[in-house]
């Protein structure tokens, strides 16, 4: 055993209310210290460091059974704003911790604050709406870390706003001097359905007393209390719940949902958490004194101990209905059991089916993980996870683009050595034909970028440019436009790290986690500057949300699509024949990675029509046809794209209104 099961030594805890429970008159503390022999409270006026007249009051275990566990105190009053901490005895150790449960906290984490959550509640927050997508394959996932999204001057946020969380609250920003959108104005017309933060628990490894300091924030502290560093006060607790809570408001009120990225996986530091403070060698996997470091990190926790799972049932759950968070993305979510995440799945079915969940399938670590191969969250294990729980595909990305870090070529530079995985990807790894893990697109996330790595833009300067990057080449410009159609026009959850739209580049940094802004901050100009790249995205988002066939989840809808490479092209298409919802009938995705004109054929398992229309191309991506071909036999232009639909369905559906501007395709 890589650790000692004590679930199998200590009772453990089935109730909601863990932590604090508050009202005017009381507030009553409750903590699970089953190893303790005995529990303090400590009362403070302040959330800072600083001693001051602290009152200490003991606490008693709830029942006379030695080993409930749970140790208790009332205390009488209005306590909100009151700081707290525990001094729990474990054998010969006292320490003084934060709650486990902490829903607030003071400045850098050290000390708890009872909160009365109705007083940080925004105007008008009772009618704050979930956005939630009925189907996964329908979201469009932009991720963004707080700090970068507005700390540039470039954002044209205010002063006082820039890098916080009040930041996604401001209207009509844009690039200054110009009419070019920022932040959430430019969200709204780029028409992604989803924004996913980085890290936004608290975290450690920032000074929050600073303003200045930067970190993507994977080392989290206090998984129930937003990080104070992105709030306009760090010192008062209510103030960063507050704030945190308008930027939910603001993007919902756009229309766009929230994905919070949470790290249960490991922790800043395993011995100075309040987890180990409050039960010793419990929450994490050992061997022996070492901790287990499949996280990469130094420790990783125990998903599968029974108060470790209902730990990360609660927090998400307190997330979704304090926060009124839309989905997650689990960091490393190898590190965790198959049951703790299906259970996960369950407990949030009752709240909403259509609350995303996804994450890494890989661990940092595979040989120090502590759990069984069989039993974690690996790709290879899909078949036994939820099918509304989704994982990278990592396997596409390198496809597409090479490695990620490497100056290796993928097939959009030219390359066709792993054409076959991302054909697979292209069917949302569910199809057996080309290679599957998964059991239908809703558990594929199909991406190109992400945090981690180089940016897109960096990646192709690099695996063409031999590292040059400030090479200005169109010809890259193409390149990420083939990824962009490989991504938004795939089967699958398509995502993308924050401006892979309009070329961002962090000069070469691949692992920006504690770099300056100037290297991670969002230039809001090169919207300006790479603004048709912009719109092709634009247009390539607008046609997949239109979309039934590039939206399917079902394992019999993958099925009718038909997937062929000739060495050169890859064509796809997809049919949907009974047509249900007023859809195209067909849809043909068609990529030529090569430098040279190239012929193919569309191929189905169905009688195909015989005229079809452009609805994007290489150039541009409208959704509006504007070119006609009279077979399903034809040429493509080199490194070019083409999506197609059946000209029987589109004229359906737009009434042959726009048959002036259709003209024949012409190479
Ligand atoms: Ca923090």
């Amino acid at each position: 055993k890589y650790y000692s099961n004590k679930d199998e030594i200590y009772n453990t805890y089935d109730k909601n209310d863990l932590g604090f429970t508050y009202s005017k008159e009381k507030t009553t503390f409750k903590v699970w210290a089953p190893a303790a022999s005995q529990v303090l409270l400590k009362l403070y006026s302040t959330g800072s460091y600083r001693e001051d007249n602290a009152t200490v009051l003991s606490m008693k275990q709830m029942h006379m059974d030695p080993t409930n566990g749970v140790w208790s105190v009332t205390v009488e009053g209005d306590l909100h704003g009151i700081y707290y901490t525990y001094i729990i005895q474990n054998g010969k150790k006292q320490n003084e911790t934060q709650d486990v449960y902490s829903k607030a906290t003071g400045v850098n984490s050290k000390r708890s604050m009872v909160v009365d959550l109705e007083r940080t509640n925004p105007d008008g927050w009772e009618n704050d709406k979930h956005i939630f997508v009925d189907k996964q394959t329908q979201a469009i996932i932009w991720e963004v870390h707080v700090r970068d999204f507005s700390i540039s001057l470039t954002s044209g946020v205010s002063r006082q706003n820039r890098g916080t969380y009040l930041a996604f609250t401001e209207k009509d920003t844009k690039v200054p001097c110009t009419d070019a959108p920022t932040c959430l104005s430019y969200l709204q017309e780029l028409g992604i359905t989803h924004v996913q933060l980085n890290p936004v628990y608290d975290y450690g490894s920032v000074d929050e007393r600073t303003g200045t300091e930067y970190n993507w924030g994977y080392d989290p502290v206090n998984y129930c209390v937003p990080e104070g560093s992105y709030s306009t006060d760090p010192y008062h607790g209510e103030v960063r719940i507050k704030e945190f809570k308008e930027m939910v408001k603001a993007l919902h009120e756009a229309g766009i949902g929230v994905v919070m990225d949470v790290v249960y996986n490991h922790m800043y530091s395993a011995d100075d958490s309040c987890f180990e403070k409050t039960v010793p060698e419990y929450y994490f996997r050992k061997h022996g004194n070492r901790y287990l470091n499949s996280s990469g990190c130094g420790n990783v926790t125990a998903s599968e101990k029974l108060m470790y799972r209902k730990y990360m049932v609660d927090s998400l759950k307190y997330w979704v209905e304090e926060y009124h968070i839309d989905g997650f993305r689990f960091d490393l979510m190898a590190c965790h059991d198959i049951d703790t995440l299906n259970l996960i799945r369950e407990e949030l079915d009752k709240i909403d089916p259509r609350i995303l969940m996804y994450g890494e399938p890989w661990t940092a670590d595979n040989g120090d993980n502590g759990i069984s191969g069989d039993d974690c969250c690996s790709k290879a294990n899909a078949k036994k996870l939820s099918d509304r729980i989704a994982m990278f595909n990592d396997d596409m990305r390198n496809g597409i683009k090479g490695g990620s870090d490497d100056d290796t070529k993928g097939y959009v530079q030219g390359s066709s050595n792993d054409t076959y995985k991302l054909l697979a990807g292209m069917m949302g790894a569910s199809s057996d034909t080309f290679g599957r893990w998964a059991k239908c697109p809703t558990q594929c996330i199909t991406y190109a970028s992400a945090h981690d790595n180089l940016t897109l833009w960096d990646k192709l300067l690099k695996s063409n440019y031999n590292h040059d990057y400030n090479t200005k080449d169109t010809s890259i410009i193409d390149q990420n436009k083939l990824c962009a159609t490989l991504v938004l026009m795939s089967l699958g959850i398509p995502f993308m790290l924050a401006g892979e739209e309009f070329a961002r580049t962090k000069h070469g940094d691949h692992n920006s986690y504690r770099s300056p802004d100037s290297v991670n901050a969002i230039d809001w100009s090169r919207t300006l500057r790479y603004k048709d790249l912009v719109a092709y995205y634009k247009g390539l988002i607008r046609i997949r949300k239109n979309s039934e066939l590039l939206t399917c989840c079902t394992p019999e809808a993958v099925h009718k699509t038909y997937m062929t490479y000739n060495g050169k092209v890859i064509a796809g298409t997809m049919a949907n024949i009974d047509n249900p919802k007023n859809d195209y009938k067909f849809m043909a995705i068609v990529v030529n990675n090569t430098n040279e004109k190239s012929a193919f054929e569309l191929k189905s398992n169905y009688e195909l029509p015989n005229k079809w229309y452009a609805i994007a191309d290489h150039d541009v991506a409208t959704g509006k046809a504007f070119r006609a071909f009279d077979s399903s036999n034809f040429e493509i232009r080199p490194q070019s794209a083409l999506v197609l639909v059946d000209a029987e369905s589109y004229d359906k559906i737009n009434g042959n209104k726009d048959q002036d501007s259709i003209a024949e395709y012409i190479l």
